[in-house]
């Protein structure tokens, strides 16, 4: 893989950014920063504030301005697809790209929120997923993009659980092929918790500033589960904290970013991502913003 010559631009340095609204305070660009001078590939990942009516215009610019790629982040992972030439298989099935590639004008849209999730929490927490019981809490974008990589690990049941049931069931009916799975309400998650090997939040609740919100009744976990969490500001969210002290594994949402990340960058470059360089960038930022 690193034998591959770097596709940098014309330029002869590797354009990259995010296009997001807001953007202001992405930790994207100090992330990849790293991951580039750690690799020494020449080039810069900027922040680019790009609002709904200038996504189209600001995707055709990929192309006229060289860049290699960008991120694409809230509200714009849905709707970028539209604008695209070809969409990887899985991010179509999850329906939504946070990675575009761009080979010589053609651009390609990924989705590596789900599989940077899933290298995570098998690298941090569960090496082996398969044959597990898994409670994901929440069916939103993230909650679909963790669903659809963890269905290709060979869970034993895969329990969604949203506030509002119906889209949690919607979302069971759409993929049942693809393995075993369960839609609940959060009010019957007392039925499947306590036999849970792995809980994942995946809901914004417990996100800063809201930090001593909670998503679940933690009295129901028993210790030995590994708890999961997709927020990583806070580091340690009240869910996890209740977690911990009941004897349970914890596992936070940083792990997640850091290799969402990764992948972007690997499909970027064709270089292995340097990880602790990433992870280290990040976390000096969120030490500084506390
Ligand atoms: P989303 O599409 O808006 O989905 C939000 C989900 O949370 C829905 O299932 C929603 O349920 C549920 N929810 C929201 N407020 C709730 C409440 N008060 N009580 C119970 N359930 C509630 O958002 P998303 O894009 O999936 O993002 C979700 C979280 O993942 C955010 O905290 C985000 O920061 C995090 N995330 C982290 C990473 C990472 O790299 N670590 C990457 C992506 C996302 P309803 O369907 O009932 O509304």
């Amino acid at each position: 893989m690193s034998n591959l010559a770097v596709p940098v631009s014309s330029s002869g340095s590797m354009l990259l950014g995010v296009m997001g609204d807001p953007i202001a305070h992405s930790k994207s660009p100090v992330m990849h920063q790293a991951a580039l001078r750690q690799t020494g590939i020449p080039g810069d990942y900027v922040r680019l504030h790009i609002t709904a009516d200038q996504l189209g215009e600001a995707i055709l610019s990929i192309r006229t301005l060289g860049f290699r790629g960008v991120n694409v982040t809230v509200p714009h992972k849905v709707k970028v697809m539209a604008f695209l030439d070809e969409i990887d298989p899985a991010a179509a099935a999850v329906g939504a790209v946070n990675t575009i590639v761009n080979n010589n004008g053609r651009l390609t849209g990924y989705n590596t929120d789900g599989i940077g999730y899933i290298r995570s929490l098998k690298e941090e927490a569960v090496p082996e997923l398969s044959g597990k019981t898994v409670v994901v809490l929440g069916a939103g974008g993230a909650a679909r993009g963790v669903i659809h990589a963890l269905l290709t690990e060979g869970p034993r049941t895969v329990i969604v659980a949203n506030r509002t049931k119906e889209t949690a069931s919607k979302l069971c009916e759409e993929w049942q092929k693809l393995g075993s799975l369960e839609a609940c309400s959060l009010e019957e998650l007392s039925e499947w918790v306590p036999q849970a090997d792995v809980v994942i939040n995946t809901t914004s609740v417990g996100m800063s500033p809201r930090i001593e919100e909670s998503p679940l009744d933690t009295s129901l976990l028993p210790g030995g589960t590994v708890v999961s969490d997709l927020i990583y500001n806070p580091l340690k969210t009240r869910l996890l904290r209740e977690a911990e002290l009941r004897g349970c594994r914890i596992h936070s949402g940083l792990g997640m970013f850091v290799y969402q990340g990764a992948y972007a960058f690997e499909y970027w470059t064709g270089q292995p991502a340097p990880i602790p360089a990433m992870r280290n960038a990040v976390l000096e930022q969120l030490d500084g913003q506390e």
